[in-house]
């Protein structure tokens, strides 16, 4: 019978079916962080369980990580006592730690990949709920909560239901200055934030198919967003190329059969799916948050809805929003002006994502009074970054060029907005106080349109730009 990437990788993962329905899974590759691993670690050894497959753990340091200097000891002394702690659980349990040190280190979402840990395939597991992120390769990754951390840690498993399966197919080309993040936030704004729960989404299509890996990453990272459980691509030859040479990818023969087995996981032609949407690309513009969740968005040459034209079940949310974030309805998102701009992140701090960026700005200087950063998501992006050059362009446009880490996306380090700051962000959540000041507000938009909006000190279509 013909199965779905989904139902494929869940059956050859499945340890056995849970009496409550559940199944449990067994997890081919866990990311652990900072963040949400010392509680379990603490668990862990309370219990006397050691580490089941150290080999198949991994570590970095990316939330609490300073961006201006990562010399140690941290200038912040709890956020050195946290990388200390971290440091300590994977030598005592023999983990792999990719620190600052290490020149591998990064966001977690972003080292994975880059390191070749993240494979067609698999189950994958982390601390954070980004984690979909890695769906980009065909493999079924979770973002999940301390106690399950535990639970992986001591187990490789997890007690979980098996999603049902979206297919959203991208149709079209992208217009110039359209890019995955535009792509993304369409889909969730159709869908809902809630549209996905119980739901896995696959994304195809012709703009996903044309896609770089980088791209299919932050679509499939901002899928938790949307609801979903998780979010994948099916592996193609894309996804191959990306993969070859990478430092954990099967090298020489190895590296065909795992190719062919790679193959093998995707989707299969007459898959059925518990539900398929179909959006336009090409009908697609640069889109910007106007609120406080990222449904709600507009496109750049739209208008920022009144509360009465929503339907009924949205009516309150867009009130808060606009209460919130100070926009008027009726008026055009682009114009609005910002303080602060924010480029990086798991979405958005790839070295395509710098470059897209570096491009806008080149054609001019940032406008006085805004803030910026502009922080790469791992020690190989910068130092690729700065072999191309990058920074100095960013530098001469007036950019403030960090070290790697989440910064701004959450703000658990000392990058933060300032009371009623208006920022334009490449991260993924407008939550209220997501950036660190309970007031602060966001906007989330594409790196060229956080560019663009830094160098005219407001939102502006970056089609005008280029
Ligand atoms: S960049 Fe943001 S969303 Fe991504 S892992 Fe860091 S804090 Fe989480």
């Amino acid at each position: 019978m013909a199965r779905s990437l989904l139902d494929k990788v869940w059956d050859a993962h499945s340890v056995r079916e849970l009496p409550g329905g559940q199944t449990q899974l067994f997890i081919g590759l866990h990311l652990i962080h900072e963040v949400t691993s010392p509680q379990a670690f603490a668990a862990l050894r309370e219990g006397g369980f050691p580490v089941r497959f150290p080999g198949r753990t991994f570590a970095t340091v990316d939330h609490i990580i300073p961006t201006d200097s990562q010399k140690r000891p941290l200038a912040d002394s709890l956020a050195e006592e946290m990388l200390q702690h971290l440091e300590r659980n994977c030598a005592e349990h023999g983990i792999a730690f990719f620190g600052p040190g290490s020149g591998k280190q990064g966001i977690v979402h972003v080292i994975g990949p880059e390191l070749g840990l993240t494979q067609p395939g698999m189950t994958i597991a982390c601390g954070d709920s980004h984690t979909s992120t890695h769906g980009a390769f065909g493999a079924v990754a979770f973002g999940i909560g301390t106690s399950q951390v535990r639970d992986v840690l001591a187990t490789q498993c997890l007690a979980l239901a098996r999603p049902k399966v979206r297919r959203i197919d991208v149709t079209g080309k992208l217009s110039p200055g359209v890019y995955a993040k535009d792509v993304i936030l369409a889909i969730i704004r159709r869908l809902g934030v809630k549209g996905g729960i119980g739901f896995a989404y696959e994304y195809a299509g012709p703009v996903v198919e044309a896609m770089t890996l980088e791209e299919r990453m932050t679509v499939c990272n901002m899928s938790i967003e949307g609801g979903a459980r998780c979010g994948y691509v099916n592996p193609d030859e894309t996804t191959f190329a990306y993969l070859r040479g990478r430092e954990y990818v099967p090298k020489d023969a190895a590296f065909e059969r795992a190719v062919a087995w790679w193959r093998s996981m995707a989707s299969d032609a007459g898959a059925t799916y518990a539900d398929r949407v179909e959006l336009d690309g090409a009908a697609l513009a640069p889109t910007v948050t106007f609120g406080i969740t990222p449904g709600q968005s507009v496109g750049v040459d739209e208008r920022i809805p009144f509360p009465a034209d929503v339907p009924d079940e949205d009516r309150a949310g867009v009130e808060e929003a606009l209460a919130f974030m100070e926009l008027k309805p009726g008026e055009p998102i682009a114009g609005a002006k910002i303080d602060v701009a924010f480029i990086g992140s798991c979405t958005n701090g790839r070295i395509s994502d710098l470059r897209e960026a570096a491009r806008v700005a080149r054609l001019g200087k940032v406008a006085p009074g805004v803030r910026t950063f502009v922080v790469p998501g791992s020690q190989e992006v910068q130092r690729q970054a700065e072999a191309e050059g990058l920074p100095e362009v960013f530098r001469a446009a007036g950019f403030d060029w960090r070290e790697p880490g989440c910064s701004m996306c959450l703000a658990m380090n000392p990058d933060k907005l300032r009371g009623r700051e208006l920022c334009a962000s490449t991260s993924n959540r407008n939550f209220k106080g997501r950036q660190g000041s309970p007031t602060g507000r966001t906007l989330l938009m594409s790196p060229a349109m956080v560019a663009a909006a830094a160098i005219k000190g407001h939102v502006v279509d970056v089609r005008e730009v280029l």
